[in-house]
This record gives C-alpha cells, sequence and structure tokens, in this order.
C-alpha cells in the first residue's frame, strides 16, 4: 500500500478520530490516547504507542499515517518574530509566522493556499486561489512549529490571521481548532484562539452554533461605499448584516467582544470622519478596535497612515469609549506582517489574468 492512499491521522481532531476507531471496532477511548502520543508524547511510530493492543498497532502501521508538512525555510526576524515557509505540494507553498512576546507566543496560521477573496491592499490577495487546506495541513503548521520551537518557546495563542479566508474553509478550520484547543493535544484556552475574518457571515452565524472561539473582523471601512471597494466581500455581506452577526456572536458564553482590524490607509480611511463613522457604526457591538499599520509591498496603491494620522485616529475612537490599540509590527525585515504573506501560489483562479486586463484597461 503506497503512502498516499493510507489515513492521516492528523486530519481527525478527536470526535473524528473515536468515530474512526468505532469503526474499525475499537473503542473511542482509543481517541484519546492516539492524540496524547502524537501531540503531547511526540510519537509517531505507532509500534512506541505501548497502551495500545499489538493487533490496533499492526493495523495502524498497515492503514494509517502520521505526516505532518515540512518546513521548507526559516527566517529569524531582528525582533524574534519567525517565519516559516511550509511545503504543501504541487508547487504551493504556505507560510506561519511565530510571534514572541513576553507573556506569550502567538503562531499566526494560515487556512488556504491563496485567497479567493479580492482585498485590495492584500498582498496574499494577489496572488490568487488554489485551494482549502486540509486539518492536517492547518494543525500541522502548530505541530511542526512547537517542534522546532522546543521546551524553550510554548505556542500560547492562535490567530488564524494567515493566508487565506478561514470562515471559507469552514469545516477543516473548526475541526483544526477544536484540536488546538482539546485537552490531549495542546489545551489552548478558548480565549488564546482566534479566527480572523473579512466577514463572511453565513459562516459567523454557524460558527457560533459550534465553536467557542474569538473573533476578530477585518473591517477596515466604516460605510458600505468603502468597504465595498477594499473589502469586495462586503458587496455579498453589507455592514448592516455583518454587524448583526457580530452582535449575535458576541452574545454567547465567555466571549466578551469582537476584535476589529482597521488597516490604517492614507487618505482613504483615516480621516475624522472615517473615525466618527466608525464609533456610530460599533454603538451597539462589544467592540475592541486593533488598528494595523499598512504594511507596503510591491505596486500596491497604498500608503500607510502617518503616525500623527494614526494616533489622531486612535485618540477619537479611545475618547468615545472605545477599547483601541495600534497593532505592533513584528517581523516586516523578513516580510513576515500582516497582509505580507505570499507563499507560492500555483493560481487557480485566473486572478493574475484578471488583474493584468484590470491594469491594461485602467492603462488605456
Ligand atoms: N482573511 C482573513 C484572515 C487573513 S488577514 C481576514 O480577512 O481577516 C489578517 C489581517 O491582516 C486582516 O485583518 C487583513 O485585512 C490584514 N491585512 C491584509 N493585508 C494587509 C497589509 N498589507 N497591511 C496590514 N494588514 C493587512
Amino acid at each position: 500500500m503506497t503512502e498516499s492512499v493510507k489515513t492521516n491521522l492528523l486530519d481527525f481532531d478527536r470526535k473524528g478520530l473515536a468515530t474512526f476507531f468505532v469503526g474499525i471496532g475499537e473503542k473511542t477511548f482509543r481517541a484519546t490516547q492516539l492524540l496524547k502520543w502524537i501531540y503531547q508524547e511526540d510519537v509517531t511510530d505507532f509500534d512506541q504507542m505501548t497502551n495500545l493492543s499489538k493487533s490496533l498497532r499492526a493495523y495502524l502501521k498497515e492503514n494509517c499515517t502520521i505526516v505532518a508538512p515540512e518546513i521548507l525555510i526559516e527566517q529569524i526576524a531582528s525582533d524574534g518574530t519567525t517565519k516559516w515557509v511550509v511545503e504543501m505540494g504541487l508547487g504551493n507553498r504556505i507560510e506561519s509566522v511565530f510571534i514572541p512576546e513576553e507573556k506569550r507566543g502567538t503562531l499566526c496560521v494560515s487556512s488556504q493556499i491563496g485567497c479567493a477573496l479580492a482585498c485590495t491592499f492584500c498582498s496574499t490577495a494577489k496572488q490568487g486561489f488554489n485551494r482549502n487546506l486540509s486539518v492536517a495541513e492547518i494543525i500541522g503548521q502548530l505541530y511542526v512549529a512547537q517542534k522546532r520551537l522546543g521546551d524553550k518557546q510554548r505556542i500560547t495563542n492562535v490567530v488564524m490571521m494567515g493566508m487565506g479566508e478561514p470562515l471559507l474553509n469552514f469545516n477543516n478550520v473548526v475541526a483544526a481548532m477544536n484540536l488546538m484547543m482539546d485537552d490531549f493535544t495542546y489545551g489552548l484556552s478558548k480565549r488564546r484562539v482566534t479566527v480572523s475574518t473579512s466577514g463572511i457571515v453565513p459562516a459567523m452565524h454557524r460558527l457560533n452554533e459550534v465553536c467557542d472561539v474569538s473573533m476578530a473582523v477585518s473591517l477596515h471601512a466604516a460605510n458600505d461605499e468603502l468597504r465595498d471597494e477594499l473589502v469586495p466581500i462586503n458587496q455579498k455581506y453589507p455592514l448592516k448584516e455583518l454587524m448583526g452577526a457580530c452582535r449575535e456572536y458576541a452574545k454567547q458564553g465567555p466571549r466578551k467582544h469582537i476584535t476589529f482590524e482597521y488597516v490604517m490607509l492614507e487618505g482613504v480611511n483615516d480621516s475624522v470622519q472615517d473615525a466618527m463613522a466608525l464609533i456610530k457604526l460599533l454603538k451597539n457591538v462589544p467592540a475592541k478596535i486593533n488598528l494595523i499599520r499598512f504594511n507596503p509591498f510591491q505596486n500596491s496603491g497604498y500608503r500607510c497612515s502617518s503616525i500623527d494620522t494614526i494616533s489622531r485616529f486612535k485618540d477619537i475612537l479611545h475618547k468615545s469609549g472605545l477599547v483601541t490599540t495600534i497593532r505592533k509590527t513584528r517581523g516586516d525585515d523578513i516580510d513576515a506582517a500582516c497582509g505580507q504573506l505570499v507563499g507560492k501560489v500555483k493560481d487557480k483562479s485566473r486572478r493574475h489574468l484578471k488583474l493584468q486586463n484590470m491594469s491594461t484597461a485602467n492603462v488605456a
């Protein structure tokens, strides 16, 4: 039997694994035993899994595998931020980023190869889209990163803010997040796992039913006209619907607020009026605002607002009672900052052709 037809056990969360074991006539507790071996004991050789019966070990050896994606390149920035380029096969590569801080270590995880959305200020968007990542490829980023960091540095937080739109890869992302939070793997707290979305409203409602993670919404504009342009998915799910979904999500359980990400683009969304509109928009939503410096990339057509403009914007929000932070830029000397992750995408969406046509049309 070749490797490729074997079942990769990294593709299952605990529930999936339990179903798998029941399917082969085993008890469900095998799922927790296996998770512990893989994620806590760092054992992938079935022969070493001593609390499994000999016959089960033989079955797993014959039919299953435990394969994580491979790190191809590691780059460490002057501030300690580490970027890994991870091989995903067939010429595709994604990037994940580790951001060390004094009291925590955050891993920024990708959910898709490329991105199908066309946010105008994001370099991943320019690359087009290839495919969704599997559960193994998503949890695998945490698995290989923690292994690489060793005992010295623990990953305490995960943000689904790498390449791709996580809520357009719903089932795999939810399973991978469930895995991260499982007591038999990394046991990350649900407050420390954050899904970031450009606002896929139906998926936000679905997530509300099945998962308890924190949510960040990439807002970037406080009126539909501008947001339609910057985050085109807004044309499908406009602000009124988006705010409704945010209110619903924030209502439940331990979640107290939604984090709104707002990239500061000079002369585009950074005026006093924009700040006032934002205050009005978020009036009835439990919100924290995270202002992000625009990270430039070639031919983006945008510039980051000046430090003065950003602080003025922040002060206006702050005075209205909105908790507002300015995100520290980390790892920009290795292109590991927000919106700079590009990997290598074999575009299937023909995005590059469309963009080329658009720019020739503009010139003509
Ligand atoms: N698709 C998801 C997650 C990936 S992007 C989302 O839209 O939320 C993570 C964050 O980085 C988003 O808020 C995104 O809007 C922001 N971002 C994208 N390009 C950027 C850039 N060039 N500079 C700064 N932030 C950027």
